[in-house]
């Protein structure tokens, strides 16, 4: 069968990712969290001092940016792919608060996403992808034969990211999430380079109401309807 490239993009916590995983494995395709390269960056900002309390050294990012790896690995244990930065594994660290309080800004900045798009569009290079973001159905991949648009109320997304830290034993305050949601999606649909904005030919699904199976089907579907 024919393979394609799916892109779904959406609002911070909105369970992209998980929709985006599953179709994945389901169909057998690469799975890509593009905002776990964004996160990456961030970590490694912060742990090499280039961000300094809400002040970032773009200089030093500029000139380190090349030497920043990012890949993803197989973690047999979740089966879900863990991302690695310079090849260790950060897959819990960049889920932290502080990295989410800063993603937002670091993935503002033009240069950090040239970057980062490269590396995202020689990862679909061969198709039979679905990787999930911001602009992933805008400007990674504007040809993507299925492009969704995810969004639910933040409340909800809120109460999705509090469970999910909880049960992960990073416990963290409902208003303290809830407002971190809503700033990074103001930051993320007020940027400059490659806001987070629906493509005019993406599906959209406000899964508010909607339980992780129903919203498999319905993406599965959708599936079905584009690969025939
Ligand atoms: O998807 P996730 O919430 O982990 O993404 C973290 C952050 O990375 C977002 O809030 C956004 O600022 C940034 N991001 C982006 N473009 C993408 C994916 C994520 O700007 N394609």
């Amino acid at each position: 069968m024919k393979k394609i490239t799916i892109a779904i993009d959406g609002f911070s916590s909105c369970g992209k990712s998980t929709m985006a995983k599953d179709l994945a494995k389901e169909v057998g395709y690469i799975y890509i969290d593009s905002g776990a390269m964004y996160r990456a960056v961030t970590l490694y900002s912060i742990e090499n001092g280039i961000f300094n309390e809400n002040t970032i050294d773009t200089k030093r990012l500029k000139q380190e940016i090349k030497n920043i790896r990012i890949s993803f690995k197989l973690n047999s244990e979740t089966g879900r792919p863990d991302t690695h930065l310079n090849g260790v594994n950060v897959e819990s660290k960049i889920r932290s608060m502080e990295v989410s309080s800063k993603v937002s800004l670091i993935s503002a900045l033009d240069f950090v996403r040239e970057a980062m798009v490269a590396q995202q569009q020689a990862m679909g290079k061969e198709k039979g992808i679905v990787m999930d973001g911001r602009d992933i159905g805008t400007t990674v991949f504007p040809d993507a034969e299925l492009k969704i648009f995810v969004t639910a109320s933040a409340e909800v997304r809120a109460q999705r990211r509090y469970d999910e830290l909880k049960a992960k034993g990073q416990e963290t305050g409902f208003d303290e999430i809830l407002e971190n949601v809503k700033q990074r999606d103001y930051i993320d649909q007020h940027r400059e380079v490659s806001p987070l904005r629906k493509a005019e030919d993406a599906l959209l699904l406000d899964n508010t109401n909607l339980t992780i199976e129903q919203q498999k089907k319905w993406l599965f579907e959708q599936f079905n309807k584009v690969t025939g």
